[in-house]
């Protein structure tokens, strides 16, 4: 089979531990699909995904890595399903194929372009061998991008410097984004690539000897003298490094210094610090050019020593110290852990792992865009490093505060934050952090908290958002006290307790049907006025109506629907009613049971309406002060009010009748002969000579119902009088 070959030869070079057998299939169906399919070089499509495949082989990926990567292309271009390919090679590699497909980017510039780059990143997190597989696969199409049309070359290269580049790079994959970047510069900036060469190629017989030189030093010091076991190699920088300093920082090609340098690779940690003595002893060092990243690794797990020497003819050489693990890992970065470590702890324990959850859990809210642009640019700023008051060590974007600190260590930290201090001293919440800070974060339960202009004085995304969540949390929480409040103000109008309201069938109903989750939501809803009070309570007072409406039918002399004469503002002092301890309050009376001067009375105490008087022995009113006892409270009649003034209090009471046509007319009469105020009558048959009639009046006092009741009770077939 063709390029069997190869893949076999590359593996077995590198020692992988994969399944031969499974791969070699995954290549035959590769090849089979892929049949008379061509690149835009002319050449038989199946090169491409051999070639990404070879690229994983290099990082030492694992057989499943390895098989998405053959099969990568099969399930867009063939009628090869991915139902197909968990058959034949099992879930695992399935689920690689199908993250790859789904991630296919879309040219520059198409909005959808964010929301692809958004659902790579949000796939990552799920599964670092997608975006590895799409890194290889990326790699391999710069290489060949000649064969594109000029302006997507332009478009796919400003996307892998912008997306790929710096994604490799946060993955410790140094490899992959050197060549990215080198490849995207040749496209993008043809010119200065070209002049770069040139400049590099005509120091480079000068460097190398002064390189070269420096080498024989180290090789005597450290093999021939201390007998330790290194290897020494010289390197060259990458262009795109070089490119930066000379052309966004301005410096003179002269002064770019470590345009070569060298790599000592050692047995152990230990070795690398003796190394690093050896180094000090023999050359004198450049100083502020020395780094050790073994006891404090980046963010990417990157481990080396850095220092800068004065080398032959006064020229700086770099001298990279590490041991053979870390120069894999600062090639390859996270894919190094397959060969390293167990697979299981790349996913849950590494550094970069939580970085990217974390990352990504703060950006869930937001556009696609606003994802992308917050996600590239925590992958393109440097790094600040600085200290807990425990000693911590503590990575943040560059550029950080103690509030970005505050908010990294906890959000409720961030919250409550009032002050900061660093290194001992209070500074301003916008101080940006140095290397080394000690920050403390100052605390105060009674923190205002968060407000937007907190926004301007952090940069990292997972502060930003965390604070944007804290506003609209806030705001959430506001609303829904507000919107509750009106609520039960109407509910209260149609004798409802909350309760009964949120169990009522239509809301249930309206609530699904307008994918509210909840009681809360939709009291949110309608203090941003997104929900139309008015429409449901008029649905759940409609229905109630429909309801009696079916019984009314048979005996109903007069129209179910009588208007319901407005609430009578009534002047503060003017209630009749004395609550304890509190003078100049707004006094309602329940629609429910309708209490009269002379009725034992409770009040509750509602939360922006004032008090609702209820009778005492008014089942809603029990129902409501077990559930909140808080909101109960003593009132009691007002006695010193001069029989004068005259309180109409609305009132409601049944009256239960042997079903004749008369009876009806015969009781408003007598309503209208009391001079008592008809507001609403309703009937409802209960039987088959039975029915009952709900009366509502306003009355002065309990005496004007007493006198009202027994006349009532004197007309022919009034069988009983209930409140
Ligand atoms: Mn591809």
């Amino acid at each position: 089979m063709k390029y069997w070959l190869d893949i076999e030869k590359e593996i077995k070079e590198k020692n992988l531990n994969v399944d031969m057998k499974l791969i070699r299939e995954a290549l035959l169906l590769a090849q089979e699909s892929h049949i008379g399919q061509f690149r835009k070089s002319g050449e038989e499509y199946i090169l491409h995904p051999v070639e990404v495949t070879r690229i994983l082989i290099d990082m030492k990926m694992d057989t499943d890595t390895i098989i998405a990567g053959i099969l990568h292309d099969v399930v867009e271009d063939t009628f090869i399903t991915i139902a197909d390919i968990e058959y034949n090679f099992g879930k695992n590699a399935a689920q690689l194929v199908d993250g790859v497909t789904k991630l296919k980017i879309l040219p520059n510039g198409t909005k959808d372009q964010y929301e692809n780059i958004r659902k790579m990143i949000l796939a990552m997190s799920l599964n670092l061998s997608v975006v590895i597989i799409k890194l290889a696969d990326r790699l391999h199409n710069m290489r060949t991008l000649k064969y594109m049309k000029p302006e997507k070359q332009i478009s796919i290269s400003q996307e892998t410097l912008e997306i790929y580049a710096p994604l490799a790079h946060r993955l410790g994959i140094a490899k992959i984004k050197w060549e990215l970047e080198d490849l995207a510069l040749s496209y993008l900036k043809p010119k200065e690539y070209q002049e770069l060469k040139k400049m590099i190629d005509t120091k480079k017989g000068q460097r190398e000897k002064y390189i070269d030189a420096a080498i024989e030093i180290l090789k005597v010091k450290i093999i021939d003298e201390s007998k330790l076991k290194v290897t020494i190699k010289g390197r060259i920088k990458h262009f795109y490094s070089i490119y930066k300093k000379i052309y966004e920082k301005g410096k003179e090609f002269e002064h770019v210094y470590d345009l070569m340098g060298i790599r000592i690779v050692a047995e152990n940690k230990r070795d690398c610090y003796h190394i690093l003595g050896i180094i000090q002893e023999n050359f004198q060092p450049v100083p502020g050019r020395f780094k050790d990243y073994i006891s404090a690794p980046k963010s990417n797990n990157y481990q080396s020593i850095h220092t800068t020497v004065i080398g032959a003819g006064g020229t700086f050489v770099e001298i990279q110290i590490r041991t053979e693990e870390m120069d894999k890992i600062a090639e390859n970065g996270i894919a190094a852990h397959w060969s390293y470590k167990e697979q299981t702890s790349i996913t849950k324990k590494d550094q970069v792992y939580g970085w990217l959850r974390g990352v990504i859990e703060t950006q869930q809210e937001g556009s696609s865009e606003e994802f992308v642009k917050g996600f590239t640019e925590e992958l393109i700023r440097g790094t600040v490093f600085v200290f807990s008051p425990k000693g911590d060590i503590v990575e943040l974007t560059s550029g950080s505060t103690p509030l970005d600190f505050a908010f990294y260590i906890h959000s409720d930290i961030g919250c409550k934050c009032i002050g900061a201090k660093v290194n001992g001293k209070i500074v301003p919440l916008e101080y940006k952090l140095k290397n080394g800070d000690c920050v403390e974060v100052i605390t105060s339960k009674n923190a205002k908290g968060p407000g937007n202009d907190w926004l301007n004085m952090v940069v990292t995304s997972g502060a930003k958002n965390k604070i944007r969540k804290w506003i609209k949390e806030q705001k959430f929480e506001e609303n829904i006290k507000i919107g509750r409040d009106l609520l039960e103000d109407e509910i209260e109008k149609i004798g409802m307790t909350i309760k009964e309201f949120e169990e009522n069938k239509i809301v249930k109903k309206h609530l699904e049907k307008h994918n509210i989750p909840s009681l809360d939501d939709l009291c949110f809803q309608i203090a941003e006025k997104r929900s139309k009070l008015d429409v449901i309570i008029t649905k759940v007072k409609l229905e109630l109506e429909i309801e009696k409406e079916k019984n009314d039918r048979l005996i109903n002399p007069i129209p179910s629907k009588v208007k319901v004469k407005e609430k009578i503002d009534r002047k503060k002092n003017d209630y009749g009613v004395i609550v304890e301890g509190i003078e100049n309050t707004l006094i309602k009376f329940a629609k429910c049971c309708t209490p009269l001067p002379g009725d034992e009375i409770g009040g509750y105490i509602t939360k922006i309406t004032g008090i609702t008087i209820h009778r005492k022995e008014c089942q809603n009113y029990l129902n409501m002060i077990k559930l909140d006892p808080g909101r109960q409270i003593d009132v009691s009649w007002d006695n010193k009010i001069e029989e004068s003034r005259v309180n109409k209090y609305k009132f409601a009471f049944n009256v239960f009748i042997n079903n004749r046509n008369n009876v009806l007319a015969d009781i408003i009469s007598l309503i209208s002969n009391h001079k008592i105020l008809l507001t609403s009558i309703n009937s409802s048959i209960l039987s088959n000579n039975e029915a009952k009639i709900k009366i509502i009046i306003e009355i002065r006092d309990k005496n004007d119902y007493s006198i009202l009741v027994n006349n009532i009770l004197k007309i022919k077939d009034v069988l009983s009088i209930e409140r």
